[in-house]
């Protein structure tokens, strides 16, 4: 008996969601620091959000899905990616109140969030965007702030319980943001009013001393922040990264924090693994290794990407290969018949306009190059090579992923140009190889058909009869064709050439 299909990950975390809270309506968080370019890896957080509010619109419980993006919070460091003369000085200032690093953003949170948020719009991520900067100037986080600075003793001593790391004496949950320098990197908080709704703050740089009303004046520290916007929004299930959720980490501080507090529960947590870009480790903005959301958007579908993520669990560790495993993943979601396509996961990864075309992707990256950008001809050797496809628009659109695909991540291997005259190294062929290239040209045209199979067992016979191996003789007919010592599959690729073509070159070498 086949053993049945397990779970999805998301239709469990719905169940124990489900069983351990209540039917809803949940509102779902996921959120990120706006400190530099938004990448895949980030994208992990708000789409496990999204299949989880799928997962429960589809059983009819009522969910809200925000993206918090924490815009109040400090530029830490001027990371490698930013020039050091203009921005040493917005150290310590709100990423909101930075300027942009191109000039056409509102602000240097703006700059990374907004092709953010595009991206979201292309992914179909029903995501509310909340700001923290406005959300702190809102006063919604007044009453938890309050709270947290009458509360400055018994917030330290869950914070050095369970971290195990000592607060320093003069420490206070609120970060004060100076009116003068526009920045909380060398501010401290000498005193607050309950009934005045002011917080008293120096500043080192300053030297000042000054009252200012709370809201405004300056946000929270991350670790009472969080739980502050759980209880402020009522935020009832939320991923977040392994950092976060360790043992001692964000999660385990802030779970206590807001049901002593803030008289709230902590949020359900999903906790999810980091994405790696291939050969270069976990992604992070500030070492650069990073594949940018839509940079990935450019060479696959939507729905593509989003089966990615969607298709492990959380938990499981990702990496991203933009070169084969990308080329795979477009067939997985395209051919109903591939044997590891995960139909569930197919089936939340919709984004809307994807239309199947039944071409595999590494075939069409093939045809594109042969057809030189003509989509008429990529059609013509399509039906050429026995594709049929539903629809033009889609397949049109599949080209332009094709080209954008070659143009940003294929490796050299993977691009050729079909030489238009006789390539000049196939012109200095010696008596041997001219023999051998006419031989393969006699028995091609002699093929009743010519499907890539039937290329292929030719060359493998023309190479096994004259004692020579594959590859050499592979090399020759590549050095005719595009004057490289490799290429796509011979056999794929004679094909998609035409075997006419192929001949007339094959004799002119042999010439
Ligand atoms: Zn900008
Ligand atoms: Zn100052």
């Amino acid at each position: 008996m086949a053993s049945p299909t397990p779970r999805h990950w998301a239709d469990k975390c719905a169940d124990l969601l489900l069983a351990e809270r209540g039917n809803g309506p949940f509102l779902i968080a996921s959120g990120i620091s706006p400190s530099g370019k938004i990448h895949v890896g980030n994208l992990r957080e708000v789409l496990t959000a999204d299949i989880i509010h799928r997962v429960l619109s589809e059983r009819g419980v009522q969910s809200r899905l925000i993206f918090v993006a924490d815009d109040y919070d400090p530029l830490r460091k001027v990371y490698p990616f930013l020039d050091a003369a203009v921005y040493a000085k917005h150290i310590g200032a709100p990423l909101s109140a930075i300027p942009c690093p191109c000039g056409g953003h509102k602000s240097y949170a703006q700059h990374f969030l907004e092709p953010f948020f595009a991206s979201l719009r292309t992914l179909k991520i029903a995501a509310e965007p909340v700001l923290a900067s406005e959300l702190y100037a809102s006063g919604a986080l007044l009453e938890q702030t309050l709270i947290a600075l009458k509360q400055r003793d018994a917030i330290a001593e869950i914070l050095n319980r369970v971290t195990g790391k000592e607060i320093e004496p003069g420490w206070s949950p609120f970060m004060a943001l100076c009116s003068s320098c526009g920045s909380m990197a060398r501010t401290a908080v000498t005193g607050w009013s309950e009934t005045d709704r002011t917080i008293t703050y120096t500043c080192a740089t300053c030297a000042i001393e000054k009252t200012a009303p709370i809201v405004g004046a300056g946000k929270l520290t991350w670790r009472v922040d969080w739980p502050a916007r759980w209880a402020a929004l009522r935020v009832g299930i939320e991923p977040f990264g392994k950092d976060h959720g360790g043992k001692g980490g964000s999660y385990d501080t802030g779970k206590e924090i807001v049901a002593k507090l803030f008289d709230w529960q902590a949020p359900f947590p999903v906790i999810y693994e980091w994405i790696r870009l291939k050969g270069l480790g976990d992604m992070s903005s500030s070492k650069g290794n990073v594949v940018s959301v839509d940079e990935v958007l450019d060479v696959i579908p939507p729905d593509v990407l989003r089966y990615f993520i969607t298709r492990p669990e959380p938990k499981a560790s990702l990496a991203l290969d933009p070169v084969a495993q990308m080329l795979n993943l477009v067939d997985e979601v395209d051919d109903e018949t591939k044997k590891q396509r995960d139909a569930r996961s197919v089936e939340l990864s919709q984004a809307g306009g994807f239309v199947p075309i039944g071409i595999p992707f590494n075939h069409l990256i093939n045809v594109w190059q042969v057809a030189q950008g003509s989509l008429d001809t990529a059609k013509t050797i399509l039906a050429r090579t026995g594709y049929h496809w539903s629809s033009d628009d889609a397949l049109a659109q599949r080209c332009r992923y094709a080209a954008n695909w070659l143009e940003r991540f294929a490796p050299d291997e993977y691009k050729f140009s079909l030489a238009q005259t006789l390539p000049e190294s196939a012109k200095q062929f010696d008596a041997a190889q001219k023999k051998l290239a006419a031989l393969v040209a006699d028995r091609l045209a002699a093929l009743p058909k010519a499907a890539a199979e039937d290329i292929h067992r030719v060359l493998y016979e023309v190479a096994t009869e004259n004692g020579i191996g594959m590859g050499d003789l592979c090399r020759l007919f590549y050095q005719a064709l595009i004057g490289k010592d490799r290429g796509p599959r011979a056999g794929w690729f004679a094909e998609i050439i035409g075997v006419d073509f192929v001949c007339t070159r094959l004799r002119e070498a042999a010439a």
